[in-house]
């Protein structure tokens, strides 16, 4: 696993090979959350994405991990990430990264490396399979149903799924609108995603 000279030491009670054979993604964090290291499968699950070699150009070491991260979910992982550093202890959660033909869930676990010196992200898979096609979302309505009064396509920022024009609390899966989000797609959280990660949402104003 490639890492930056400044958490060499903290890597060494690490395996390095199997860090680098695990088969999810592991990559390494400084406090300041700046990429700080990345195992081989980081770098494979870029290229088996068509990241490559984008990737490595786009996500140097040094580069804030935060520009990653949809920015409705920014306070989400920011959070979690500092409250490993400040109680050493690992932070793990589930995550979606769907492709429009996969539904892929992730597993993640954060710990901290030294005393606070930095992090280690890994995530691991944990299921995936094709779409359920008996499952009504996946099999929505045309893809026009979904673009709103405003002309904006009202995508979720963590399921990626698609608000229903005309059925606010409804979110499909769209293959179509993920494979190709339209030029007009706005990103938000459903009400799903926005409790997962979150908390409750206030209730409607009375
Ligand atoms: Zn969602």
């Amino acid at each position: 696993m490639l890492c930056v000279p400044a958490l060499e030491p903290y890597l060494a009670r690490f395996d390095r090979a199997q860090l680098d054979d695990h088969v999810g993604a592991i990559f390494a964090l400084t406090p300041d959350l700046l990429l700080a290291g990345f195992n081989r499968a980081w770098f494979e699950f870029a290229r088996a994405n068509g990241g490559e070699p984008q990737i490595s150009r786009d996500w140097p070491l040094g580069r804030p991990l935060i520009d990653a991260i949809a920015v409705e979910l920014r306070g989400f992982y920011v959070a979690g990430y500092r409250s490993v550093l400040t109680s050493r202890r690992p932070w793990s959660h589930e995550y979606e990264c769907h492709s429009p033909q996969i539904e892929r869930r992730f597993h993640q676990t954060v710990l901290v490396l030294g005393d606070g010196a930095g992090l280690l992200v890994v995530n691991s898979l944990r299921h995936a399979a094709p779409h359920d096609p008996e499952r009504p979302a996946v099999h929505p309505a045309p893809v026009e149903d979904y673009r709103e009064l405003d002309g904006f396509y009202r995508q979720c920022a963590s399921c990626r799924r698609f608000r229903h024009a005309r059925h606010a609390n409804r979110w499909d899966w769209v293959p179509a609108l993920v494979g190709q989000p339209p030029r007009a797609t706005s990103h938000v959280l459903c009400a799903i995603c926005f409790e997962h990660h979150y908390g409750k949402a206030p209730g409607p104003a009375s």
